[in-house]
């Protein structure tokens, strides 16, 4: 019992207010050693809290100095203090303090969860300290289910869970009925007897009587001290539980307290946690819902398009997709297709004319596209027949006026169904007998239209006037590659118009462009719909924001219990991610069920949907809560314990 355990020499603290120092403390010479109980006394207002948060390093004074055990406090930082508070320090405040989501035993453990203690460890101790205090019957309760008496009990188990070698209390009586805080004075009379040292402030006589040392204090000064020199020797050994666990596995360990502790604190406030959660469900549901649609409708096309085959080479007027000038190119004719037909490499060849025309059957009459095709034609562009005959290469020669109608033709030709057979549409002036009926396996790009075939050549001669073309779907023979048929087809073309105004196609070309305009799109849209997933992160950071602010006094006793800044940050910005990540997989959830009713009710267009794409999601959401997340969990980690315990 030699040296003090604290040795506190010219203390003062100042506040500021407006621009005059007031001084709070001032000069403070005090020695406490192990196994003292000391009771400081004092007018309302002269600095008895004020001392006791600097003797708990709780605050920074701003004169003299403080050694804890030999130590010099001034010198440590934030997480040294950190360290200090929960090895050494047991708080007792006058409200308790408890954590209104956790119950006692939750309550109890946090000191240990950031000394980084086992949960295999410091769940025993929790329950056995608990116990001891007589609430062994209520260890599961939440501190709203509990009495003031009771909640103050579970607050001094909090205080002894590290050992609480110095148990600091502040007015631990004030909030208590006379039988309950007689009870509390009999645990403290145990705990100096079991060697703890008492440091009890206290307006109330009774309670500084039964301390074995009393201080009395008057605006920041010593007034009187009972017994300045070191109490009798005792013979208590205190029980020294925790060994501060360290390095990586602790850190972990911590982490995933960190995460339990967001999970109940979301738990706890259910419908608010949903309705911050609303904004980043709908955002990804809208991100994954646009790129299912982009790559759904990308994969019809496509499916449609392979149906073209591989070998089958396309000549159209213009310089490539989209050119404007292209329908003013009047230089590609059935010439030219007579002309690659004769070529070796050919194995077919199939001009299309595509004109659009006014159509009359009997009392209806409505834009068409008149399709002037070939024999192939049909069985290229992926069609089945639904009734009558297809054009076949006689009545190409023949220039016959016939006519196949496409499933949107028959059905604004013939709202009423029957056969379409015999019966004749007039095209401009045209008359032409209907032979048959297709219909489309694919619905392929673009609006739907109302097509109406007859025989190129009948197009040509009798409609149009003009042998003017759209394109030339050249099958190219087994015999050459492709590479070599473009070639000759290049500079067949070339040679007869005496300049390049055409472009060819394959399979693969129209692939290509058709996969890169909807990538485009859905990139487009995506980027549209990614903006209202940020929208839904701020939400989140304001909610977030909020919550700190609500949440003040939590934040302040863990601090006063041995947080650590990085462990505050790290509770909040859990909890961010977690709101985040949860919305993120309600938003996948919706996305999918949404796709499902779509699917299901239409079939022009699908939803497409990879676990690529929900992945992605996944990253976005945790991504946006760590970036959302990190203001406000940055000023709760900023937030001064003083003033946070001081607002209640
Ligand atoms: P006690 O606990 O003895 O009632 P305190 O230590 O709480 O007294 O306060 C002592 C004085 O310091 C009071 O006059 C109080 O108004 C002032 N004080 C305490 N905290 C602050 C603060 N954060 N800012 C300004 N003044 C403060
Ligand atoms: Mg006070």
């Amino acid at each position: 019992m030699d040296a003090p355990i604290i040795r506190l020499r010219g203390i003062g603290k100042d506040y500021v207010i407006g621009d005059e120092a007031v001084s709070v403390l001032r000069g403070i010479d005090l020695d406490i050693w192990r196994g003292d109980y000391v009771a400081i006394i004092g007018a309302s207002g002269s600095g008895k809290s004020t001392l006791m948060n600097l003797i708990g390093c709780l605050d920074h004074p701003t004169r003299g100095s403080y050694a804890y055990d030999g130590q010099d406090v001034s010198g440590l930082d934030n997480d040294a203090l950190a360290k200090l508070r929960r090895e050494h320090f047991g708080f007792i405040f006058q409200r308790y303090q408890l954590l209104g989501a956790l119950s006692a035993v939750g309550n109890v453990e946090i000191p240990a969860i950031y000394a980084g203690t086992e949960a295999s460890r410091r769940q025993p101790r929790a329950e056995e300290l608990l116990t001891r205090l007589g609430l062994g019957n209520r260890l599961h309760n939440r501190p709203s289910q509990l009495s003031g008496g009771q909640q103050q009990r579970v607050s001094v188990a909090r205080a002894l869970m590290n050992g609480g070698e110095v148990i600091l209390a502040d007015e631990p009586t004030g909030a208590l009925d006379s039988v309950s805080g007689t009870e509390l004075l009999h645990l403290f009379d145990d705990l100096h007897r079991r060697g703890h040292t008492i440091v009890v402030i206290t307006h109330d006589p009774d309670v500084a009587a039964r301390a074995s040392r009393i201080i009395q204090i008057r605006d920041g000064a010593i007034l009187s001290d009972s017994r300045p020199g070191p109490p009798a020797p005792s013979a208590a050994a205190l029980d020294r539980p925790t060994v501060e666990r360290a390095g990586p596995g602790a850190f972990v360990g911590r982490l995933g307290e960190a995460a339990r502790m967001a999970v109940k604190a979301l738990a706890a406030h259910r419908l608010r946690s949903f309705l911050t959660m609303l904004g980043i469900i709908i955002g990804i549901a809208s991100v994954v819902s646009v790129v299912a649609l982009g790559k759904g409708s990308q994969e019809k096309v496509l499916s449609g398009i392979s149906a073209l085959g591989t070998n089958t080479i396309t000549i159209r007027p213009g310089t490539g997709f989209g050119d404007r000038m292209a329908s003013r190119i009047r230089t590609l004719v059935v010439a030219d297709a007579v002309a690659l037909a004769a070529q070796p490499f050919t194995a077919s060849v199939s001009p299309e004319i595509s004109t659009q025309k006014s159509a009359t059957l009997g009392a209806i009459t409505t834009s068409v596209s008149l399709r002037g095709v070939s024999a192939g034609y049909f069985d290229v562009g992926g069609f089945t027949l639904r009734e009558g005959m297809l054009i076949d290469q006689a009545m190409i020669d023949a220039r016959a006026q016939v006519a196949v109608l496409d499933a949107e033709a028959y059905k604004a030709f013939f709202p009423q169904g029957g056969s379409v057979l015999g019966k004749t549409i007039l095209i401009g002036k045209v008359p032409l007998r209907i032979i048959g009926r297709v219909e489309a396996t694919s619905s392929g790009f673009g609006p739907t239209q109302v097509r109406v075939f007859t025989p190129f050549t009948t197009a040509s001669v009798r409609i149009t006037g003009s042998n003017t073309i759209n394109s030339i779907a050249v099958k190219v023979a087994d015999t050459v590659t492709m590479a070599d048929a473009e070639g000759q087809i290049s500079a067949l073309i070339e040679q007869r118009h005496g300049k390049k105004d055409f472009f060819l196609q394959n399979a693969d070309t129209i692939r290509n462009t058709i996969t890169q305009t909807t990538q485009t799109m859905t990139i487009l849209v995506a980027a549209i719909a990614l903006i209202s997933l940020v929208v839904g992160g701020i939400g989140v950071m304001n909610i977030m924001l909020v919550s700190v602010t609500e949440r003040t006094a939590e934040i302040g006793v863990r601090v006063a219990v041995g947080a650590r800044r990085s462990d505050i940050v790290a509770q909040f910005l859990i909890e961010a991610v977690l709101i985040c990540l949860l919305g993120g997989l309600l938003g996948v959830a919706l996305a999918l069920a949404a796709g499902q009713v779509f699917n299901s009710f239409q079939t022009a267009m699908k939803l497409s949907f990879s676990a690529p794409v929900a992945a992605l999601a996944f990253l976005c959401s945790s991504l946006i809560g760590v970036s959302f997340g990190f203001l406000p969990a940055r000023a709760a980690a900023k937030l001064d314990p003083v003033e946070a315990l001081a607002r209640d």
